[in-house]
Formats: C-alpha cells, sequence, structure tokens
C-alpha cells in the first residue's frame, strides 16, 4: 500500500518512473505546462483544489533533492520559477504551497524529481 511504498528504500538513480511514460506520453497526464526542460501535469491524486506536480525532463540522476549536484542548480532553479507560472496561470493569486518530499521520512513514492504545486485552499502549518 502507500505507506509501505513511502517508506521502501529509494531504487537507483536510473530505474525509470511512471513520470517516464507520463513525459513520453505512454499513459496519459493532464498537462498544464511544457517548456524545453520541464513538464507539468495535475496529480492523479489531488490533495488540493488545484495540485500540479513539476518534474525535469530529463532525470539526470534526480531521483530527488537530496541527490542534486551542483550541475543541476539551473533546472532546480526552472522548475521553481516553473511553479511561479503556473500559479499565475492557474489563478493562485491569494497564494499557494511548493513541496518536494524526499525520501522514506519525506513520504516520498515516485524517485523523479518533482514539486507539488497546491493551491484553492487554506493550507495548514504544520503539514502532516
Ligand atoms: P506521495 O505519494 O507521498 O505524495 P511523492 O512526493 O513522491 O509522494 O508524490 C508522487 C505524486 O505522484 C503523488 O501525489 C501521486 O498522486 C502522483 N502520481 C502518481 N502517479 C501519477 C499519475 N499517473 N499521474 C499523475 N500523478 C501521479
Amino acid at each position: 500500500d502507500a505507506a509501505l511504498a513511502a517508506a521502501a528504500a529509494p531504487p537507483p538513480a536510473d530505474s525509470p518512473t511512471i513520470f517516464d511514460k507520463i513525459i513520453n506520453k505512454e499513459i496519459p497526464a493532464k498537462v498544464v505546462y511544457e517548456d524545453d526542460k520541464v513538464f507539468a501535469f495535475r496529480d492523479i491524486a489531488p490533495q488540493a483544489p488545484t495540485h500540479i506536480l513539476l518534474i525535469p525532463k530529463i532525470k539526470d540522476g534526480l531521483t530527488g533533492l537530496s541527490q542534486a549536484e551542483e550541475r543541476h542548480c539551473e533546472i532546480l532553479g526552472q522548475l521553481l520559477y516553473a511553479a511561479k507560472l503556473v500559479a499565475k496561470q492557474e489563478g493562485l493569486g491569494d497564494g499557494f504551497r511548493v513541496v518536494i518530499n524526499d525520501g522514506p521520512d519525506g513520504s516520498q513514492s515516485v524517485y523523479h524529481l518533482h514539486l507539488h504545486l497546491l493551491g484553492g485552499r487554506q493550507m495548514n502549518w504544520p503539514p502532516g
């Protein structure tokens, strides 16, 4: 189940994930934004009225943020900037939240770096 999956050890960096199939359009997704390096689509299990995932089109070893190297600085910045663009596109003028879950303690379940963009309701702190 989801709890077990989240607690499992991360797979090797080059293992494909379901997000590769989404990028390659082998499985459908509701795409909301795309540029040369970033792909963004609606989460299949939304936790807020707006729940979008932003991912690098090329994983380049970025299973998660903890695996970031200096060469990834540009794509990391591009992902954050794309989150801002998508937030505006989604009409989230009153605010939003960006989340990166990393590793078992962060409840990461898909090992292809992704930003969650959440909005359209009041977010609470601390998160669960
Ligand atoms: P968690 O599952 O704990 O949220 P992650 O941060 O790894 O962990 O998030 C993976 C996200 O990917 C989840 O929000 C999940 O709903 C979403 N997801 C999984 N499969 C798909 C899919 N086929 N299309 C869209 N979103 C998906």
